[in-house]
């Protein structure tokens, strides 16, 4: 039988992620800041501890999924963190979206406890969690990658290794921002596309059999009524949040800058996003850009 796997993060992603693993037949030991989260993965079989340190105590292997860096950091190196407890030999796999750097400190904090860290950063959605079809950017040692790759491929479509540590994120970090980047264009598209006369099912029909198409236009399209099980069609509820977005996009302007390298519409979308966390879009997800670009009426 399949030794036990521990989870941290029970959130939008998370929840559905450790759930494949349960239905891939492996014991999950996991936990969350708020025990409410864990809920769901409970009354799936899943035992629910504490805290990181004490999932460590019980589970060889070990996925994260945290919003950002600092919350890595806190679950990893806090006082009730992984490396209180963590065994040696564990298999650390962090999939939150965090900074490459922070990635890269994590493992030397790892390696010293005399664990393993690899980073390994998702594409794909709520939808794609659920479904097992996410894909996967691994960064780390490369002879630990056919390890990590047994627990992916229960979660994922594609597991794809990128190079030494911190590369995963840097794949991840250029995939969202060119998201960010896509997903303005399909709303402000479809805003004009409406307030022309357009009906926006008909426009994300000739959009997706055109050079628009996208994976905003064609899977994830940010009007509501267009398509189904979507945030949009959910009141942009669930999904991926505007704040996580403007997190990220904070990361790719940031490694820009350090590597000295112009991404003004990544800028601009950074800035976009940051506007509509101020104006009550923080938690909803980022396809609400198109309500928010809705709301304006400009001469
Ligand atoms: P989320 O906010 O829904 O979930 C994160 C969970 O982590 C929350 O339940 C929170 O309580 C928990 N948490 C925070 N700090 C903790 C700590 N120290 N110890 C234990 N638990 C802690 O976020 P999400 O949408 O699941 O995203 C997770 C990561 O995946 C982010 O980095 C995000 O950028 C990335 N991501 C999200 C999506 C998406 O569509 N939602 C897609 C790809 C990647």
């Amino acid at each position: 039988s399949k030794t036990p796997v521990g989870f941290i993060g029970l959130g939008n992603m998370g929840t559905p992620m450790a759930q494949n693993l349960l239905k891939s037949g492996y014991p999950v030991i996991a936990t969350d800041l708020f025990p409410e989260s864990g809920k769901e993965l409970q009354d799936l079989g899943a035992q629910i501890l504490d805290s990181p340190a004490d999932v460590a105590d019980k589970a060889d292997r070990i996925v994260t999924m945290l919003p950002s860096s600092p919350n890595v950091i806190e679950a990893y190196t806090g006082p009730h963190g992984i490396l209180k407890k963590i065994k040696k030999g564990t298999l650390l796999i962090d999939s939150s979206t965090i900074d490459p750097s922070v990635a890269k400190e994590m493992a030397v904090a790892s390696e010293k406890m005399g664990a393993v860290y690899m980073d390994a950063p998702v594409s794909g959605g709520v939808g794609a969690a659920s479904l097992a079809k996410l894909t996967f950017m691994v960064g780390g040692v490369e002879q630990e990658f056919n390890a990590a790759k047994e627990l992916l491929g229960c979660m994922g479509a594609n597991v794809v290794y990128c190079g030494q540590v911190g590369t995963g994120q840097a794949a991840k970090i250029c995939n969202n921002m060119l998201l960010a980047i896509g997903m303005i264009g399909t709303a402000e598209t479809m805003n004009l596309g409406i307030r022309l006369g357009l009906d926006p099912a008909l426009l994300t029909q000739i959009l997706n059999m055109s050079s628009g198409r996208c994976w905003s236009s064609d899977s994830y399209n940010p009007v509501p009524g267009v398509m189904e099980g979507v945030p949009s069609a959910n009141n942009y509820l669930g999904g991926f949040g505007t704040t996580l977005m403007a997190k990220d996009l904070g990361l790719a302007q940031s490694t820009a800058t350090s590597t000295k390298t112009a991404i003004p519409l990544g800028s601009l979308a950074h800035q976009i996003y940051r506007l509509m966390c101020g104006r009550g879009y923080a938690n909803k997800d980022f396809s609400s850009v198109f309500q928010f670009l809705r709301e304006e009426e400009v001469q």
